[in-house]
């Protein structure tokens, strides 16, 4: 029995890579290079789109307690997440191209992997299939999906940040430090006082951007990952309260207290690459330059990739899946990435592992795992698989969705030791139900 993948992203790659795992073959379909997304820009397989951070590794984090979790399961792309590292402060970021060369390496040299370089244009619902086509699925399979389905699918628009070269940031005004001097200054900041600021200010708010297609613009943006300009149009100050804030990065050259900051994070190995922190944007690139460039330090920076914003498309989940990610219309059909509607690169390799583990017992007979709800892996699927949404919008790993600590009310609000409470509570029921099964 062969498994069909369609889909080399994130989940697809870890999805193959767990399936290879259990002596299961893979015919794993990537449509790309020969057609292309938008959004991607090379041919490898596991591209990372936008920025180059998977967020916290610490485990009292959401995020962090997802990775650990992963671990926990046997992640085939987390060690290569780590292999990729590049300094980011308390965040894991990754050198892009060498992860993806990576991901590309293991899965063309594993021998129960099969790589076919092609579009999926139909849904063959006699093959056992994992659907981890991404928000950016081909349109033709996005329809077969959706007579599948019988759902129409939801939207949002996501936007990727611009990346400059180092060479071209003027160290005279810039300088390295991480928030707070927490460990090795590995973050370029761009200082500005409140005229600067302004300045930035207004070119942002009065930048055109690129028009959206007429049936796009009632859609919704993800609250935690807003294109600058958006977050601009709040407020005059909402900048400096969000990306742009200055708390805790005094330049130790002059000891003045900013009025805001821009940050770079380093982008590949070699740091000759920086992108802009929280600078996903749809301004059009004129202004983009022209914004880039109003930012002391940043006045000739010489941008290799400019921001561009994508509709992201996910499934109806709380009508289709089930908490296993197994289709709740055929149980050949298994979905995982983001078109569940799980949102950020670290839940696309998760829900990847998860499919792939499951589809592999669904294989062999086995009961299919259903995470418990106190770890994050199992509230995100339960999340998304919960039939009773009003408004289903996509998530990603939060403490908000584990079931409530059954603690006393004073101990719930000292936030530091409740995140530590649940982190322990997660690992723990993930380790007593993988020793069950
Ligand atoms: C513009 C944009 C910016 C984003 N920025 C971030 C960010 O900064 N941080 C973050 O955490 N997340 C971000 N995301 C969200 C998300 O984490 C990534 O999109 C992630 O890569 C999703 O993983 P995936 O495996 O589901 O899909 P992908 O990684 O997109 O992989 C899907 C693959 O399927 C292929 N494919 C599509 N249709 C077919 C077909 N019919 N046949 C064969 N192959 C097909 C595609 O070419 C692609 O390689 C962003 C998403 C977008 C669209």
């Amino acid at each position: 029995m062969r498994v069909r993948i369609i889909g080399g992203g994130l989940a697809g790659c870890e999805a193959a890579l767990q399936l290879a795992k259990r002596n299961i073959y893979t015919d794993l379909y990537e449509m790309r290079p020969s057609t292309t997304t938008g959004a991607h820009t090379t041919d490898k397989l596991a591209e990372f789109v936008c920025s180059n951070s998977l967020g916290s590794y610490d485990i009292t984090n959401a995020s962090g307690m997802l990775k650990h979790e992963m671990e926990a399961l046997g992640s085939e792309l987390m060690p290569v997440i780590f292999q990729s590292k590049v300094p980011a402060g308390g965040a894991l970021a990754i050198d892009r191209n060498i992860f993806s060369q990576t991901v590309t390496e293991k899965i063309t040299s594993n021998p129960y992997i099969n790589l076919i370089r092609q579009e999926i244009t139909t849904l063959d619902t006699s093959v056992p299939t994992i659907i981890a086509s991404g928000p950016l699925t081909s349109d033709k399979l996005a329809e077969s999906v959706k007579k599948f389905l019988g759902q129409n699918y939801l939207f949002f628009f996501d936007a990727v940040a611009p990346i400059i070269e180092k060479e071209s940031v003027n160290f005279d005004k810039a300088f390295y430090l991480n928030r707070y001097n927490k460990g090795l200054a590995d973050y370029i900041n761009c200082p500005m006082n409140k005229e600067e600021y302004l300045n930035f200010y207004n070119i942002l708010i009065n930048a055109p951007r690129i028009e959206l297609k007429s049936f796009e613009k009632n859609a919704k943006f993800f609250e935690s990952c807003l294109p600058i300009e958006i977050i601009a149009s709040r407020g005059e100050d909402t900048l400096r309260f969000g990306p742009l804030k200055p708390i805790g990065l005094v330049d130790p050259r002059t000891n003045i207290n900013n009025y805001a900051v821009v940050q770079l994070r380093q982008d590949d190995k070699k740091a000759d690459l920086y992108n802009l922190v929280g600078f996903q944007t749809n301004l059009k690139w004129d202004s983009q330059k022209e914004l880039i460039h109003s930012v002391p330090g940043l006045e000739n920076a010489n941008i290799v990739r400019y921001g561009v914003m994508h509709r992201n498309t996910f499934i109806n989940s709380p009508k289709v899946l089930a908490n296993t990610l197994q289709s709740r219309i055929s149980p050949n059909i298994f979905f995982a990435g983001q078109i569940t509607g799980t949102e950020g690169y670290t839940e696309s390799v998760a829900s990847g592992l998860l499919a792939g583990i499951n589809m592999a017992r669904y294989i062999n007979n086995e009961k299919l795992l259903e995470l418990p709800q106190e770890t994050m892996l199992g509230a995100l699927t339960s999340y998304i698989s919960f039939p009773d949404h009003s408004n289903f919008q996509p998530v990603n790993s939060n403490w908000g969705i584990v079931s409530e600590l059954d603690v006393d009310k004073k101990m719930k609000k000292n936030k530091k030791l409740k995140n530590q409470l649940l982190s322990e509570r997660a690992i723990n029921a993930l380790r007593s139900y993988l020793n069950m099964i």
